[in-house]
């Protein structure tokens, strides 16, 4: 059988991923990667693969089954989401949760009258969390679900500490609060504050001459990112931010507790341990690139979250066979 000709565009760290995980999944080639750089200074894991100007994808509607879109959530995906689900079958990772509804408009009304299917917020969170919350308030209809995330380095914190005056590198991670998830594996139904369930801890790099006391406060009271978190600052020096922080682990649980008859507990737990959060996330979104690939192929158009995604799709084996063996 034909193989399904995958695109990437933008390659950053989830485009990198991409391409890796394509090389393991055998029913899917990869025709080429598109950037808005200037292509000879995009190197790929695998050299063979060509690199195209992004302004160029049109030519290529008939020769990629899905694109997969590997922008940033904040700038690029709002505005290459619809442009590209025009012409393309897509696949994004858009993981700002509160615009996932207009991003899920903006997609939908062109992906459908082109007759494209485009499968929006795919990944862990958005993505496989989201699934493991529907299963779990759907089966266990009295209950709480609890999520928590980390020990994992986050992009969007990291960001915020580095623009902090005096800052010339830094890393954030999440941190679960122990006692708080042995409370919730229980069952015993706590009610957390966000201050309960995490606390951040922050591994800073000062520009020459900096207040290190100023800008521990500067992080620590800064607003939405801060001020609702127990934070720990750590300074560190340029060669340790390097050569300690450098990965990109993540991970969490979503936990689900409830009761069902005369009062017995029901824990329901889904956990990640990943040692990179790229390469997790763009196997996650491959996987669902052989689903929409499907669903395109049986006339199944517009934008679509992971909800509206039946599972067996993302399987490279067929229902008779997941049937036998997986059932
Ligand atoms: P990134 O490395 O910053 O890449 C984003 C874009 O920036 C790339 O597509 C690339 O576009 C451009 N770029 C990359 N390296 C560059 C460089 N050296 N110089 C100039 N431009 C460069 O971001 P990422 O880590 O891949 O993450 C992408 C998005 O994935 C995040 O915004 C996040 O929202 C999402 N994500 C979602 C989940 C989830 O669970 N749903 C999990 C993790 C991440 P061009 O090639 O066109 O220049």
């Amino acid at each position: 059988t034909e193989k399904i000709r995958i695109g990437i565009a933008g390659y950053g760290n989830l485009g990198r991923g991409v391409e890796s995980a394509i090389y393991q999944n055998e029913d899917m080639e990869l025709k080429g990667v598109f950037t808005r750089r200037n292509p000879g200074d995009v190197n790929l894991i695998n050299e063979s693969v060509p690199v195209y100007a992004l302004n160029r994808i049109e030519d290529f509607k008939e020769k990629i089954d899905v694109l997969i879109l590997c922008g940033g959530s904040k700038n690029d995906l709002p505005e290459q989401g619809p442009m590209l689900a025009e012409h393309f079958t897509t696949i994004d990772s858009f993981d700002t949760h509160a615009d996932i509804p207009k991003h899920f408009d903006a997609v939908d009304k062109v992906a459908k009258p082109n007759k494209k299917t485009a499968i929006i917020s795919v990944g862990w969170d958005p993505g496989l969390f989201s699934m493991n919350r529907l299963f779990g308030e759907s089966v266990l209809a009295e209950g709480t679900t609890y999520t928590f995330w980390g020990k994992g380095l986050s992009q969007g914190h990291s960001d915020a500490v580095r623009r902090v005056p005096g800052v010339k590198g830094a890393v954030q991670y999440t941190i679960p609060n122990p006692e708080a998830v042995e409370q919730v594996r229980s069952g015993s139904l706590p009610e957390l504050t966000t201050r309960e369930q995490h606390t951040r801890e922050c591994y800073v790099v000062l520009e020459e001459g900096a207040d290190a006391k100023e800008v521990e406060q500067a992080i620590v009271t800064m607003p939405n990112y801060f001020t609702n978190h127990d934070t720990t600052v750590h300074f560190i020096s340029e060669e340790e931010l390097k050569r300690d922080h450098a990965a990109m682990p993540h991970g969490g649980f979503v936990i689900r507790s409830g009761k069902t008859g005369e009062g017995n507990n029901q824990v329901i737990e889904y956990a990640l341990k990943l040692e990179s959060n790229p390469e997790f996330t763009a196997s996650v979104l491959v996987a669902y690139a052989r689903a929409a690939f499907r669903l395109n192929q049986n006339g199944d158009y517009g934008a679509k979250t992971v909800f509206d995604v039946a599972p067996g799709l993302l399987s490279p084996k067929s229902a008779a066979t997941l049937r036998k063996e997986l059932l």
